[in-house]
């Protein structure tokens, strides 16, 4: 335990740890602890009202940079629990495993392959110094019954990722859309896995939410697109998400770490505080899946060439990223404890900023009026009424303006709009701007497009 809350107060060069993070996530309604009432629920979180904004705000940009800026790819929504054989198919059944050991002392359990090698040499539990057992396989998938009767014809399993979904409807979307090869289909939803260690609050959960994208090309173009998606994938974490991009790197698989249907993989690693650590997989998967599904459902699945009247399986690059595990990155990047002058006492003045991207800041503008009196209320609330055709704007009317900005600065909120006397006379407000916290008088006619083209060419700025 001790060890954990360590583990925990590691900070990155921004001020930034887990025990701050969660602590910031809980007190301002990001992320609060599942079923909080009875104890909570071991590794299960719910999205508060600023939470589910921000993750739907990824979802949204992934989304439109998948379908809508990209040629050729469709969207899906299929089901959580897919007929049985889909998961023999796909070698979840079999292969889906990770290997536990346990403490014969204090009967705490870990994934071997992430034990850390002085702990596999003595085998002796990094806990206790108790003795481990030897590994067993511990498959990862959580089923269930469906139907009245629960015996072994009745086991469905709760899908331990989408892929599977877009493989089995390959070719209802062929024939149901004009899509010719190379093209994607792209999904997001819930994915379920019963995991050993769950540890870092919502980086590995049991219940999680997945952005997938299956890339189908012709047998011998694969390294061509592999690349490309690499190239893709990057920049979207850093101009789309804003992440920064000395936090981001790839990993390439070597061949003792490549998933049993994968010829080549890389994945996008964030730095955390605790480590490099996988955000998302880009797979070189070849024919594996749809071969696969061909054989078990006993009817070949492939695809005619219109051009050329080849016949083929198609090839498959896989994008793979953590939608919910993308809410702890952006959060965990964007966070900054900055010195901004000294207070009353002559002590340093410490604001906490998160400098999310205002693609994903779950508030885009705060409108406040400096006073409530004197008709400034009315007037910022028909502001933040106009503004809320375009973006999530928040009204805020109470405590002094330092306090309100402050509040917004912690919660990541790019603009604040404030009302004051003048803006009565002269029908313009001041933009107040959470990183460089420079203000400027505009217009109050053409904000919200004047918004949108400061969040067109934003750049993140550190106060150090
Ligand atoms: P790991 O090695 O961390 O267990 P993985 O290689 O099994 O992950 P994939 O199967 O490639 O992960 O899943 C794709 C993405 O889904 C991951 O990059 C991650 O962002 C997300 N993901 C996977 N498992 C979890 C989980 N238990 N909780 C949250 N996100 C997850």
């Amino acid at each position: 335990m001790a060890r954990e809350k360590k583990a925990n107060q590691v900070t990155n060069n921004y001020g930034a740890s887990m025990e701050k993070i969660v602590s910031l996530a809980k007190r301002r309604g990001f992320v609060y602890p599942s079923s909080e009432i009875y104890g909570g629920l071991s590794a299960t979180w719910d999205y508060g009202p600023l939470g589910v904004e921000l993750k739907n705000n990824i979802q949204k940009i992934w989304w439109r940079e998948m379908t809508r800026f990209q040629e050729n790819i469709v969207g899906l929504d299929a089901a959580i629990m897919m007929h049985p054989r889909t998961w023999e198919a796909s070698g979840h059944v079999e292969n889906f495993s990770d290997p536990l050991v346990d403490c014969k002392d204090c009967k705490t359990r870990f994934r071997e392959d992430k034990l850390p090698p002085e702990v596999l040499e003595s085998h002796k539990c990094p806990e206790c110094g108790g003795e481990l057992t030897e590994p067993r396989q511990f498959n990862l998938m959580f089923s269930t019954h469906l139907g009245p009767v629960a015996d072994s014809a009745s086991i469905v399993y709760l899908r331990p990722e989408t892929a599977q979904g877009i493989f089995v409807n390959f070719k209802n979307v062929v024939d149901t859309s004009r899509v010719q090869i190379p093209f994607g289909i792209a999904q997001v939803g819930k994915a379920f896995r019963n995991e050993i260690t769950t540890k870092n609050f919502i980086f590995r959960t049991c219940e999680f939410e997945q952005m997938e994208m299956q890339f189908f090309v012709k047998p011998g173009t694969d390294e061509k697109w592999f690349e490309y998606w690499k190239e893709q994938r990057m920049k979207y974490y850093i101009e789309q998400l804003g992440i920064l991009p000395e936090n981001l790197h790839f990993h390439q698989h070597g061949p003792d770490e490549l998933a049993h249907y994968a010829k080549d993989a890389y994945d996008v690693e964030y730095h955390y505080p605790f480590g490099w650590e996988e955000q998302e997989g880009i797979h070189s998967r070849t024919d594996f899946d749809l071969g696969r599904h061909g054989e078990y459902c006993g009817k070949e699945i492939t695809y005619l060439d219109p051009r050329s009247n080849e016949r083929y399986v198609p090839y498959v690059i896989e994008t793979s990223a953590g939608l919910t595990r993308s809410v702890l990155v952006c959060l965990m990047d964007a966070y900054h404890e900055e010195v901004i002058g000294e207070d009353k006492k002559g002590n340093p003045d410490v604001r906490t900023v998160l400098h999310l991207h205002p693609n994903v800041a779950p508030v885009t503008a705060a409108v406040l009026p400096l006073v409530k009196k004197d008709g400034l209320a009315e007037l910022a609330k028909d502001i933040h009424k106009e503004l809320s055709e375009d973006f999530n704007s928040f009204y805020d009317q109470s405590g002094a303006i330092g306090r309100r900005y402050r509040r917004q600065d912690e919660i990541g909120t790019p603009f604040c709009i404030t009302v004051d006397y003048e803006s009565k006379d002269n029908q313009d407000v001041t933009l107040r701007f959470r990183d460089s916290m420079e203000q400027i008088r505009v217009p109050r006619a053409g904000l919200a497009a004047r918004l949108k083209e400061e969040i067109r060419k934003y750049k993140r700025v550190n106060h150090e």
